[in-house]
C-alpha cells in the first residue's frame, strides 16, 4: 500500500502535525484510579471461566476522549464487567486529544503510551499504514464499534434565523457572500480527515458547498472553538456529545444538524488495538471484547441511562455536570433553533440501532471512510483498488464473532455478512459497498 502511503502523507502531515505537541504531556494525563463513583451500584459477578478463556494477562491500558464515545469503555470498568471475563486491570486512560492518543498508541503502553482504545475512523488504518505516525508503521486491529449517532453540526449564533438547517438553500447563498465579502465562512474539527471532518463535508457538500473553495475548514481544539464562536471568530463546529448540547445550552450558537440524521445508524468511533498486543493475548483480547459488549448491552437499556450519566459524567471521565448528559443520553436534542427531537432511536447508542448491530464492526463501513479519504484527496485514487485487501487485514470482525459466540450472544444478534449492505444518506445520496466508484461517480462535489 505505499501509493496509500506516500501521496497523502505530507499533505497529512502538515495539518496533524499542529495537534503533535500535546504528546509530551500525555502520560501526565493517565487517569488517576476513579474515586469509586459507583460504590453503591452493582457490579458484575464474575464468570465461570474455563481453560482456554483464562486471559494472558489480567493488564491492559485502553485511551479514550471525554466524549459519549467512550462510555462502553468507562461502564465496562465501572460495573465490573472486563473484570467479569478476568480483566481485573484495565486502565481506561484519558487522552488530552486526538493527536495525543495516536501518538501513544505509537509507542505503546510498555512505553508509558497506550495499547489501544477508541478511535475515530479511518485513525487505525492511518497509524497501521505510517499516514499519521511519520511513516511508522504500527500495525492496529478494528476489533468493535464503541458507538453510532451523538455527534453535530453546531453553527455560531451569529447566523441563526438566516434558514440554515440540515437540507436547505439558503446555505450556499449565504456561504457565497461571506467568501465574496472576504470573510469567508470558517468551521472547525478536532482532528482531520476523520469522522468529524467527513461529517461536516458530507452536510456542506450535500447542500451545495465545496468544503475545499468555499470555505475555511481547520483543526481546532474544541474549548478555543467554542470561545472563538462565541466570540464570532468561528462559524461552525463539527462535533461530538456534550459539546454540541453546551453551545446551545451557552446561546453560543445551535445546530444545522445531528449526524443521526445526516446518516441514520451512521458508523462513528471503533475500539482499535496494536496488532502485537492482540497477537500476543488473543485471550485476553477477547475477554476484553466480553466485557465491552456486555457494557454496551447495559448501556442500551434506556433504563440503566440515569445510572450511565451519574458514572461517566464525574470528574474523571466526561467531567461535565449530569444534567449535560441526561436528556440527549434520552435522545432529547433542543437543537437552538426551534428544532427539538425526542426520539430515543437517535440517542448515542452502543449495541444496537434501527439497522441492527452498533458492536459488530462491518467492513463495509470502513470502506466507505476509506471511500470518503479517496472523495476528499487524503487517500489517492488507486488506494480504492487496494481497500477491501487492506480492510481485510486491519478488521478483525472474526475475533469479534468468537467473542460475541463465547459470551453466548444469541445468532440472532450477529450479523452474518461483513457488509451490512447497501447505505442512504439523507440527500438520497446512495453507498453501495459492493461499488464504492458507483458512489464517488455520484456525487456532484469532490476533490477526486
Ligand atoms: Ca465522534
Amino acid at each position: 500500500m505505499s501509493n496509500f502511503n506516500n501521496v497523502s502523507r505530507r499533505r497529512f502531515i502538515a495539518v496533524a502535525g499542529a495537534t503533535a505537541v500535546s504528546s509530551v504531556l500525555l502520560k501526565a494525563c493517565g487517569n488517576p484510579p476513579a474515586a469509586t463513583p459507583t460504590a453503591t451500584s452493582a457490579q458484575a459477578t464474575k464468570a465461570a471461566l474455563t481453560t482456554e478463556q483464562v486471559p494472558e494477562t489480567t493488564k491492559v491500558r485502553l485511551g479514550y476522549l471525554p466524549i459519549v464515545e467512550s462510555v462502553a469503555l468507562i461502564i465496562a470498568k465501572e460495573k465490573g464487567f472486563f473484570a467479569k471475563y478476568g480483566m481485573t486491570d484495565v486502565e481506561v486512560s484519558k487522552q488530552a486529544n486526538w493527536g495525543a492518543a495516536r501518538d501513544n498508541v505509537k509507542i505503546g503502553a510498555p512505553a508509558g503510551g497506550i495499547d489501544g482504545g477508541q478511535w475515530q475512523m479511518p485513525m487505525p488504518y492511518l497509524i497501521s499504514e505510517g499516514i499519521i505516525t511519520d511513516n511508522l508503521k504500527v500495525p492496529m486491529y478494528v476489533l468493535l464499534q464503541l458507538n453510532t449517532h451523538g455527534n453535530g453540526i453546531a453553527i455560531a449564533g451569529k447566523h441563526k434565523d438566516k434558514g440554515v438547517g440540515l437540507k436547505s438553500d439558503k446555505i450556499k447563498p449565504l456561504i457565497d457572500k461571506m467568501k465574496s465579502e472576504g470573510t469567508k465562512f470558517k468551521a472547525a474539527h478536532t482532528f482531520p480527515k476523520a469522522n468529524q471532518e467527513f461529517w461536516i463535508r458530507y452536510w456542506l457538500a450535500a447542500n451545495g458547498v465545496d468544503p475545499d473553495n468555499d470555505i475555511e475548514l481547520l483543526t481546532v481544539p474544541s474549548a478555543q472553538t467554542v470561545a472563538n464562536m462565541k466570540t464570532g471568530t468561528m462559524d461552525a463546529f463539527s462535533t461530538g456529545d456534550p459539546w454540541p448540547y453546551r453551545i446551545v445550552k451557552e446561546k453560543i450558537g445551535f445546530l444545522s444538524a445531528l449526524t443521526a440524521e445526516i446518516w441514520k445508524a451512521h458508523p462513528e468511533e471503533y475500539l482499535a488495538m496494536r496488532a502485537d498486543w492482540v497477537d500476543k493475548n488473543p485471550k485476553a483480547t477477547k475477554a476484553l471484547l466480553k466485557g465491552i459488549m456486555e457494557a454496551q448491552q447495559w448501556c442500551d437499556n434506556f433504563d440503566n441511562r440515569k445510572e450511565l450519566v451519574q458514572i461517566v459524567s464525574t470528574k474523571n471521565y466526561l467531567s461535565v455536570a449530569p444534567e449535560v448528559l441526561d436528556e440527549l443520553m434520552m435522545g432529547k436534542y433542543d437543537l437552538g433553533d426551534g428544532r427539538v427531537i425526542d426520539d430515543k432511536s437517535m440517542a448515542p447508542l452502543y449495541w444496537k440501532d434501527s439497522k441492527g448491530s452498533v458492536s459488530y464492526p462491518y467492513q463495509s463501513h470502513d470502506l466507505w471512510f476509506l471511500t470518503e479519504s479517496v472523495r476528499w484527496g487524503f487517500l489517492p485514487k488507486e488506494s480504492l483498488a487496494t481497500a477491501k485487501d487492506l480492510i481485510k487485514k486491519v478488521n478483525r470482525e472474526d475475533i469479534w464473532r468468537e467473542a460475541a459466540k463465547e459470551a453466548g450472544i444469541p445468532a440472532a444478534d450477529i450479523p452474518t455478512s461483513t457488509s451490512r449492505g447497501i447505505e442512504e444518506f439523507f440527500d438520497g445520496v446512495k453507498f453501495d459497498p459492493e461499488n464504492p466508484q458507483a458512489y464517488l461517480d455520484s456525487l456532484k462535489i469532490k476533490k477526486a
